[in-house]
């Protein structure tokens, strides 16, 4: 995947609590200082709107469960949540119906392929596997319990606000350009009912996946989204609770096997946290019980992950000490 340069950074056991706040902020701006000049990674442009992204966006920001953040870079600059989206409705889905529902008509495994394969259905009989892909995240999004679509939508739209802490809005233009062009969408919806799997018309439920993935955001959004994660389910910055700790808990589970593409596997080694990534260049990574990092930086790798995300992860990681696999610094990681 990649090394991580730890030179002269000490780094930290993942038990206990972050860091003091002046050094949190000071790790926030190293990563970012190290990783801005990166220039690996292209723009998506599946999406054509997508395509019109600065490249050189980089933001970062870091909530703890306390609510307090410390940012870097252009962590306030708004872009659409897109895939990210997913994990957040899986949470309120679950927290409406229960997660053996979820499971069983969605599933919780990953895929080992991208994102939007038609294949994937085809070899699992029908089965998403998991809500992070995008059959998977079309289904859960049907299954949203309301008694029309438009009270299905604000029940979306209202969820994913309460992670947020402020009301979200959608981005018309990024909507309107993934509608014209989300043939394969359509066609995994239509797949779906084929399979059973799918008891909404597929086209209401494919545009409504299309609105939840248009929704704007900031890093800082995103770290306030995922702190809620950390936090048990409730939102450290409004103190409101937005869904029930076995359901954060069993939303972390699933972006720990599956949040991450088909890259999930080499991320949780790499890194040690759940964590959900967009197309847009947004990633949230999650520290239970210590809080969450927003990142955002338009080019991706071939899997979809933002390269500069990715990296200010795996270094704010170690340093920060939020591997959830590292129970100690080892000698020869704290000596390199
Ligand atoms: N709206 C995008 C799609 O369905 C989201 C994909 C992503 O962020 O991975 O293709």
């Amino acid at each position: 995947m990649f090394e991580v340069d730890m030179e002269g950074v000490p780094q930290r056991a993942s038990t206990g609590s972050l860091p003091g706040r002046g050094r949190v902020a000071e790790l926030l701006r190293e990563a970012h200082a190290r990783y801005a000049p990166l220039r690996d990674g292209v723009v998506a442009d599946y999406i054509p709107v997508l395509e019109r992204a600065d490249p050189d966006r980089f933001g970062l920001s870091l909530i703890g469960v306390d609510g307090a953040a410390e940012e870097v870079g252009d962590a306030a600059d708004a872009f659409t949540i897109q895939s990210i989206s997913k994990a957040f409705v899986f949470a309120l889905v679950c927290e409406e119906i229960g997660h053996h529902a979820v499971h069983e008509r969605v599933g919780v495994n990953n895929t080992g392929l991208p994102f939007n394969s038609v294949m994937a259905l085809e070899l699992n009989l029908g089965s998403p596997m998991n809500p992070m892909v995008n059959a998977g995240a079309i289904a859960t999004t049907a299954m949203m319990p309301a008694p029309s679509h438009s009270a299905r939508w604000d029940a979306i739209l209202h969820g994913l606000s309460r992670f947020a802490g402020r009301e979200l809005a959608v981005d018309t233009e990024v909507y309107e350009s993934e509608m014209r062009t989300n043939t394969r969408n359509r066609a995994i919806a239509r797949l779906l009912e084929g399979y059973g799997r799918l008891d909404e018309d597929p086209g209401t439920i494919v545009e409504m996946y299309t609105r939840q993935c248009a929704l704007l955001v900031t890093a800082h959004d995103l770290a306030v989204m995922g702190a809620t994660l950390a936090d048990g389910g409730v939102n450290p910055v409004t103190g409101e609770r937005v869904v029930a700790e076995e359901v954060a808990r069993d939303t972390l589970t699933v972006l720990a096997s599956c949040g991450m593409y088909e890259r999930s596997g080499e991320w949780l080694f790499e890194i040690g946290l759940p964590a959900k990534s967009g197309v847009s260049g947004g990633i949230v990574a999650i520290s239970p019980g210590k809080g969450a990092l927003g990142a955002f930086s338009p080019p991706l790798d071939p899997a979809g992950n933002s390269v500069r995300g990715q990296r200010a992860c795996a270094f704010l990681s170690r340093a920060l000490g939020l591997n959830l696999f590292a129970s100690g610094v080892t000698s020869r990681e704290s000596t390199a």
